[in-house]
Order: structure tokens, then C-alpha cells, then sequence
């Protein structure tokens, strides 16, 4: 049993590093398992003004780098790689990640959400050539450009704002004229020169695979049903995301979205097993709210070791 960790951390976003930050600090040595998208969702963002204790806000990917090295300082270790099976049935519980197998006495699922794609005909053809999903990877390819963001929240918003920055124009385009976005976001969209709305507006598709680039939407009015072809050079998601737990189906509750159930917060049915951060959180999603329930995963992992004897 040497090759047992104490504590496997999947996922390094807000909720991964804090779990990691706190089971560190407690000399559980725990390894985290990074996933394709390291970092999570706040490696992929520009401006961070509502976490706590930063004045003036910080860049995503700074605070992100902050965490890990705070925790790496107390003993975490990081791998890069992406579970891709996991067996709860048995103790200790066994990960498959790479050629690499691991096994865990407790387990805290931080695996969070990904972006969530439309599903139009030539969408997945054209990722990299004019389709992304992650405006501050790719806005700046595009400068000089008029291009469009789809979706109503917050994340439409903010990546129409920050794609002002690159393109001469930027055209929203939401399926509604109810908007998810909060209204300060939804107002500094509003109110921005470069911005205009297309409301009550769907993507039928994206336009011109023959010449691998993103030359046009079909988009039609769901009230008119007018169909018409709008010149663009790129498309932006911002219409929420999918949970990253399909490796745990029939092994841990979720809802019908996929979200991982819990009880009293990141308790899932495993004893052993915690989940935190928006792999279980469809409701409020923010980074500091991941980091606290990072932090309620581990002190329960603690405590779960605690009773089993282990120190
Ligand atoms: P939301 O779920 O809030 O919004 C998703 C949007 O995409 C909705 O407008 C929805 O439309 C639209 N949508 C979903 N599926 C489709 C589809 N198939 N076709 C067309 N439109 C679609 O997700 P967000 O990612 O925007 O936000 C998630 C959470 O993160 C929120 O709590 C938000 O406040 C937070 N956040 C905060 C930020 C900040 O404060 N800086 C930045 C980004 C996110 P409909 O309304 O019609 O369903």
C-alpha cells in the first residue's frame, strides 16, 4: 500500500488549489491531478474584481498562479493529466490518469465545468479557424476585425467587452431578449460604442468551411423566422458550460444536467469521496465560492483520515 496517497486532488481551478492549499497545510501531501484545462475557468478570464482582498482587482491567470504556488509551498504535488476512469467501489478507490494508475484513500472531485458548444453543423470544423469558445486566448487574432460573441450571461458579456479591446465591432447575439447577465455587465455592454445586440436571434450555423475560415452566421429571427447569412470573422461562446463528471456516471448521484449531487455541501454518497467547485455547483459558480467549498472538502478529508488513524 505505499503507492497510496492520502488525498487525490482532480481538477486545479479555484476549488482544486484551495483543497490542495488546506490538505498541504495539514501534511496530507496531497497530489493533484491538473485536467486538459489547467487552471480551470479562471485561467481562461482577463480582470478579476470580485475575489476578495484584491483592491484593484487581479488577472485570472495571476490569481490562479498565486494559489498554486501557495499550495506547492506546503507540499502539494501537480501532475498534468486528465482522469479518464475512476473505480469508487473498492478501497483504496483507483485513478487512471495517462499510463498512470493511482490510488487514493479519499478523493475530492474539483474536475469543474467546460465550455458548452452550440452543436450547429460546421461549429467543430471551424474551432481554431474563427470558432473559439476562450476570448482571451484567442480575441487578439482578430483585431481590426467585426466579430460576434453568442449567449445572454455574464460570460457573453464579458467577452464581448474584452473582445472591444481587438475588433473594430462586436455583435451580441442572444436568443432571447431576456438577458442571465447581471445587470452591471449587461449595462457595460449595453453602453459600449463598439457593441450592438442582436436579440431574439439563433445560430443556425457558421459559415465557410470550404474556406476554413469563419466568414459569416446564418442567424434567423425566432420572431420573423427571417433567415440571413451575417458577415462576421469569428464566433465567441459564451453560453455557459458542462460539468466535468462523466467518468463518475453510475458511481456518484448527479442531476439531469450531469452536476455532481452533494450533501451538506461537498459530502457526495462515497464516503471518502467529496466533490467542490462548479463540478457540483450550478448555482452560484463564482471563484471565490469554489474556493470555499475547495476548502470544506479538504477539512472533511482531513477529518475522514483523522478517524481512519491515518495522521
Ligand atoms: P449562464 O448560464 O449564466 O448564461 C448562459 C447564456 O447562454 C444564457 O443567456 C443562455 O440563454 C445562453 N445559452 C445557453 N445555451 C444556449 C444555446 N444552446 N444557444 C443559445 N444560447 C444559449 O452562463 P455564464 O457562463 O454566462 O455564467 C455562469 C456563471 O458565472 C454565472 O453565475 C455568472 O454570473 C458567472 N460569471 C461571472 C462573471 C463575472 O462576474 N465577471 C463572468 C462570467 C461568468 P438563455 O438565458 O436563453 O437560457
Amino acid at each position: 500500500m505505499e503507492n497510496v496517497r492520502n488525498v487525490v486532488i482532480i481538477g486545479s481551478g479555484c476549488a482544486g488549489h484551495t483543497a490542495a492549499l488546506y490538505t498541504g497545510r495539514a501534511n496530507l501531501k496531497p497530489l493533484i491531478i491538473e485536467g486538459h484545462e489547467a487552471g480551470g475557468q479562471l485561467s481562461l478570464t482577463t480582470l478579476v474584481e470580485n475575489f476578495p482582498g484584491f483592491p484593484e482587482g487581479i488577472q485570472g491567470p495571476e490569481l490562479i498562479e498565486n494559489m498554486r504556488k501557495q499550495a506547492t509551498r506546503f507540499g502539494a504535488e501537480y501532475k498534468l493529466g486528465h482522469v479518464t476512469s475512476a473505480d469508487l467501489s473498492k478501497r483504496p478507490f483507483t485513478l487512471q490518469f495517462g499510463k498512470e494508475t493511482v490510488q487514493a484513500r479519499t478523493l475530492i472531485i474539483a474536475s469543474g465545468a467546460s465550455a458548452r458548444w452550440l452543436g450547429l453543423p460546421h461549429e467543430q470544423a471551424l474551432i481554431g479557424h474563427g470558432v473559439s469558445s476562450c476570448a482571451t486566448c484567442d480575441g487578439f487574432f482578430f483585431s481590426g476585425k467585426e466579430i460576434s460573441v453568442i449567449g445572454g450571461g455574464d460570460s457573453a458579456m464579458e467577452e464581448a467587452i474584452f473582445l472591444t479591446r481587438f475588433a473594430t465591432k462586436v455583435t451580441l447575439v442572444h436568443r432571447s431578449s431576456q438577458f442571465r447577465a447581471s445587470k452591471i455587465m449587461l449595462d457595460r455592454a449595453k453602453h459600449h460604442q463598439k457593441i450592438q445586440f442582436l436579440t431574439d436571434t439563433v445560430v443556425e450555423d457558421v459559415l465557410d468551411v470550404s474556406q476554413k475560415e469563419v466568414t459569416a452566421l446564418k442567424l434567423r429571427d425566432v420572431k420573423t423566422q427571417r433567415v440571413w447569412d451575417f458577415p462576421t470573422s469569428a464566433m465567441f461562446l459564451g453560453i455557459g458550460h458542462i460539468p466535468n463528471a462523466k467518468i463518475f456516471e453510475g458511481q456518484l448521484d448527479m442531476d439531469q444536467d450531469g452536476y455532481l449531487k452533494t450533501k451538506d455541501y461537498v459530502f457526495t454518497r462515497v464516503e471518502g469521496v467529496y466533490a467542490c467547485g462548479d463540478v457540483q455547483d450550478r448555482r452560484y459558480r463564482q471563484a471565490i465560492t469554489a474556493s470555499g467549498s475547495g476548502c470544506m472538502a479538504a477539512l472533511e478529508a482531513e477529518k475522514y483520515l483523522e478517524q481512519q488513524g491515518i495522521e
